[in-house]
C-alpha cells in the first residue's frame, strides 16, 4: 500500500524590494521608475543623487539600478 503525499505547491510570488541601496550614500532609499517605456528614472531619497537612464529595450528595474551603479562606481555619472 503505496502512501500518496500530495503536496500542495504554492505559487509565491516574491515582491521585489522597490528601494535599493544608494551606492553614495548607502542608504536604502533609491526608487526606480520608468516614466516611459524608454526612460527610467532613478533617485535616493536620502542624499538626493538622482539619474535618468535611456532605455533602449524594456528592462526590469533591478536591471537598471545595477547598470546606475555601475556607472556611478566607475565615475561617468554625471551628478547635477
Ligand atoms: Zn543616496
Amino acid at each position: 500500500m503505496g502512501r500518496r503525499r500530495r503536496r500542495v505547491i504554492k505559487i509565491v510570488k516574491k515582491a521585489l524590494p522597490k528601494v535599493y541601496s544608494c551606492p553614495q550614500c548607502g542608504t536604502i532609499a533609491v526608487k526606480v521608475s520608468v516614466k516611459k517605456e524608454n526612460l527610467a528614472k532613478i533617485a535616493c531619497g536620502s542624499c538626493g543623487l538622482s539619474y535618468e537612464h535611456q532605455l533602449n529595450i524594456k528592462k526590469p528595474p533591478i536591471d537598471i539600478y545595477n547598470e546606475f551603479v555601475d556607472k556611478f562606481l566607475s565615475g561617468r555619472l554625471e551628478s547635477k
